[in-house]
């Protein structure tokens, strides 16, 4: 007999859907997914169509995040092989570590090393050899990876949801209590997952001061790039970062960034925007023509997303909240995407503990 529950799923982005999809897998459950923002919407307030988004792990090896890494990476690349209708294709990823950056750091962990816990779990992981490398960079590698057409699969989530038979509703609470009586069967939920992600900031029942944002503005052009492209750094200032992602299905490529914390502003600095794509040009000259500069690039446009970071990483955990059951799965930062599939598989087992469901289907 398969386990049956009335679910209500608070949110719509990476981390919302992809609770809600899974879920759908575990039993007869009667999901319904409410948020204020849905694929399509392009707001402040909605983070996951800002992000490039490519599997490139800031995870430290033999830490939480980085099994959710690993158990992602499995899926997207799967995803990216067999389903073309999801939007994701594989890339190289290029890692260059500046001579005048340490080798490493507390945001990048293990990503800048030669020998990186992640080095077996992609393809073809190289060290670059001495020869290959730019002027000033100390050492770098190369590594198949995966690029995420974020519109696209946010898109394509929302329809696997719906062939699943979960509702989808518009809805804006205040308080996560009234998320439960917002289920489609018009009966009180069993339980409600928290994906709120920044808006577990100031969501009632929650108000969950350890997140904050980490802006990010970046600047989406038609050109395209050869590689994946990060530094260890700029010489714009520790806010400024460099990166280069081409998206798959004619998605344009994303080139960042910035990593701003505390900063809640919403539209784009056009003087970072411009040392976003001087910058980008230096690193990958191959994005314009020979001899061309920022006037080369294409823009379709400028954009700002607030990453939902959390002091002591994510929360995925459970809590009851006035008597109701609540299941926590936000604050995932700048890596929403590629630590989806293993952050909402660990919220699914934590939804069945809950509700006391021991059969695995
Ligand atoms: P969100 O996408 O913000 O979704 C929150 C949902 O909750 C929305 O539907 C919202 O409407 C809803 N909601 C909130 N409050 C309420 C309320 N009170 N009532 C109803 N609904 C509510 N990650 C990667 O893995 N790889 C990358 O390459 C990458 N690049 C990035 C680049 C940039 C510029 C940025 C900004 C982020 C990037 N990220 C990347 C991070 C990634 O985008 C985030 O970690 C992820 O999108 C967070 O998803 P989420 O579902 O938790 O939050």
């Amino acid at each position: 007999m398969a386990a049956s529950a009335n679910i209500v799923i608070l949110g719509a982005g990476v981390a919302g859907l992809t609770t809600a999809l899974l879920l759908s897998r575990r039993g007869n459950h009667n999901i319904t997914i409410i948020a204020k923002h849905m694929p399509g919407d392009y707001d402040i307030e909605y983070t996951s169509p800002w992000a490039g988004a490519n599997f490139m792990p800031f995870s430290a090896g033999g830490s939480r995040a980085a099994s959710w890494d690993a158990v992602t990476f499995k899926e997207l690349w799967r995803l990216a092989e067999r389903v073309p209708e999801a939007g994701i294709h594989v890339q190289d990823a290029v890692i260059y570590t500046r001579e005048k950056d340490s080798t490493s750091s507390e945001f990048f962990n293990d990503l800048l090393l030669r020998s990186p816990w992640f080095k077996d779990l992609v393809p073809d992981f190289q060290v670059i050899p001495q020869t290959e490398l730019p002027p000033g960079v100390a050492h770098g590698t190369r590594w198949k990876s995966v690029c995420i057409n974020a519109p696209v699969y946010l898109s394509y989530l929302a329809s696997q949801c719906l062939k699943a038979g979960i509702t989808i509703r518009r809805g804006n609470v205040k308080h996560i209590s009234e998320a439960a009586s917002l289920h489609s069967s018009g009966q009180p939920a069993d339980i409600v997952v928290n994906c709120t992600g920044l808006g577990a900031h100031k969501l009632g029942g929650v108000s969950d001061k350890a997140v904050y944002p980490a802006r990010g503005q970046i600047v989406l052009v038609r050109n395209t790039a050869p590689a994946m492209y990060t530094t260890s750094g700029t010489d714009d200032g520790d806010e400024d970062v460099m990166y280069i992602m081409m998206r798959a299905a004619g998605g344009g490529t994303v080139l960042g960034g910035s990593y701003q914390k505390g900063n809640w502003e919403s539209q784009p600095d056009m003087n970072l925007a411009q040392r976003i794509m001087r910058r980008a040009i230096e690193w990958c000259p191959e994005l314009v023509k020979a001899g061309q500069g920022v006037e080369g690039l294409d823009v379709v446009r400028h954009g700002v997303g607030l990453r939902p970071v959390r002091t002591g990483g994510p929360r995925v955990e459970r809590e009851v909240i006035g008597g109701l059951k609540v299941v926590h799965n936000y604050g995932a930062g700048g890596f929403g995407y590629q630590a989806s599939y293993g952050m909402s598989e660990e919220t699914v087992k934590l939804v069945e503990d809950s509700l006391g469901i021991q059969a695995r289907l």
